[in-house]
């Protein structure tokens, strides 16, 4: 059970059958929980936005453990904001046309248990390491001080009309696997991250007037010159948020969940608020019941300047565009970015190397949603959209098991790692029918929560739950 503290009396109107919050800025605050999993690292984040500036000062403490089983002489970093930076250009999207302010971290200081440490480049625009005698088994405390530039972009990570875009916006360890350690670059093509499960404990200072949605939920606001927002984030693969004085909110509840649709004021009478607010409470119900719980306490739904949609964990971007686009297109996005919270983020995956499991699966998903929801012809005619699409492109010539080095072109990759890869599913549920899809959906749960599902771990669960003979259908499908 979740207890909720209003920190002030809100004044709840109901529209429909969601709560309107008539004071946002405060919203509201949880009771803080211990974490579920307090043996992962923990990033605790003091950070303070400057409006005017668009630079974010950050203090960052991560209390990190080296769970290998070597000892590490070094530790990478992700500095994902560098890809937004004057050098990167031009931009993955070529989507900075005058573009003044550009992206970056600089990073001032890194002390590791209390004694200053060098640091230097990565092997790519968007990394740094630290030589240092990183212990198997043993903890650290690693202390950075750092500024973030935010870009004028409307991408994962940029300012543009009023909003900040804050995804993969902080310094973030490398994975280090049997592989070694993953040091892809900001690819291109498809989302190019992978990440370990971690605590996150945030805080935030904007200016007054501005709301602040995030991965976490707040466990209080502070209000001096500034306005803090205190998050907590359990178990998570990241950490986003998006910042703005334009938003209003409407909420709804789900199980043991509080969804929030974040929207520029803007689009206050626009006539799909409140079904926007819907699709991601009916996936959320849908798939909790078709796949496993959903674990944290809130999931929000933000409408930004965005190019389509992008998955975090507790948190989504949607383009504000799809309310002018069909309420089919609006559904689609939310629900698709919604089952990501359970395909990369709850059961992740290596999206450079694998990126088709997590959109494979979710695409697949999101097309269940409409034949439980709507109904069967609903679902078919998507599957119907996928095969053709994939039989326009040549059957034999997309090879859905791949990197995503190895794609030429969006298409491409979307052919392969969405339609292609979901059609899979598609095909197991027309030979062995919606009891066996649903023990599919439930067995990846039980085995692959809070890990990481590789291709060889997909294969035999397929095999394990719908049987030997399916193999087949794999070896058709993927390669
Ligand atoms: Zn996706």
């Amino acid at each position: 059970m979740k207890k909720i503290v209003l920190l002030m009396a809100l004044f709840l109107m109901v529209a429909c059958q969601a709560e309107e919050i008539s004071d946002p800025i405060v919203s509201q605050v949880y009771e803080e929980d211990a974490y579920t999993d307090s043996d992962l690292d923990e990033y605790k984040i003091d950070a303070v936005l400057d409006d005017e500036k668009r630079v974010i000062d950050v203090n960052q403490v991560i209390t990190y453990t080296n769970r290998e089983n070597v000892d590490l002489d070094k530790l990478y970093f992700h500095l994902y904001p560098n890809a937004f930076s004057k050098e990167a250009q031009p931009s993955i999207t070529g989507n900075t046309k005058g573009v003044e302010n550009f992206g970056a971290i600089e990073v001032s200081s890194i002390i590791i248990d209390g004694q200053v440490v060098d640091f230097n480049k990565g092997p790519t625009l968007t990394s740094i390491y630290v030589p240092f005698d990183f212990k198997m088994g043993q903890t650290y405390k690693i202390e950075m001080a750092y500024q973030v530039k935010v870009s004028d972009t409307s991408e994962r990570f940029g300012y543009d009309g009023g909003i900040y875009n804050l995804g993969n916006w902080y310094p973030i360890i490398s994975v280090y696997d049997e592989d070694g350690w993953n040091l892809d670059p900001y690819l291109s093509i498809g989302d190019p991250f992978y990440s370990d499960m971690a605590n996150y404990d945030i805080h935030i200072s904007v200016p007054s007037d501005f709301i602040v949605a995030a991965s976490g939920y707040t466990i209080e606001t502070l209000q001096t010159d500034l306005l803090t927002y205190h998050f907590k984030g359990d178990r998570m693969r990241d950490f986003a948020m998006v910042i703005s004085d334009q938003f209003e909110i409407i909420k709804e509840s789900v199980n043991e969940t509080d969804v929030y649709l974040y929207y520029p004021k803007s689009l206050k009478k626009h006539k799909w608020l409140d079904d926007a607010l819907a699709y991601g409470v009916d996936s959320i119900r849908l798939f909790e019941e078709v796949i496993g719980d959903y674990p944290y306490k809130t999931y929000s739904v933000v409408l930004t300047n965005f190019p389509s949609g992008m998955e975090y964990p507790g948190l989504v971007f949607i383009s504000k565009g799809y309310l002018l686009n069909s309420q089919a297109s609006l559904r689609n996005v939310i629900v698709h970015e919604t089952v990501h919270q359970w395909f990369y983020n709850i059961i992740g995956d290596d999206e450079i190397d694998e990126g088709w499991i997590d959109e494979g699966l979710t695409t697949y998903f999101t097309a269940y949603y409409e034949k439980e929801l709507i109904d069967e012809d609903t679902y078919n005619t998507t599957m119907e959209r996928y095969q053709s699409r994939v039989d326009a492109y040549g059957f034999d010539d997309i090879v859905v098991a791949k990197t995503s080095y190895e794609f030429d072109n969006w298409n491409d990759y979307g052919v392969s790692a969405y339609s292609k890869s979901a059609l899979v599913y598609h095909e197991l549920y027309k030979a062995y029918g919606d009891d066996k899809v649903r023990e599919f959906a439930k067995y990846l749960y039980e085995n692959y929560a809070y890990k990481i599902l590789k291709e060889e771990d997909l294969r035999q669960s397929i095999e394990s739950v719908f049987g030997q003979e399916a193999g087949k259908i794999l070896d058709t499908w993927w390669y």
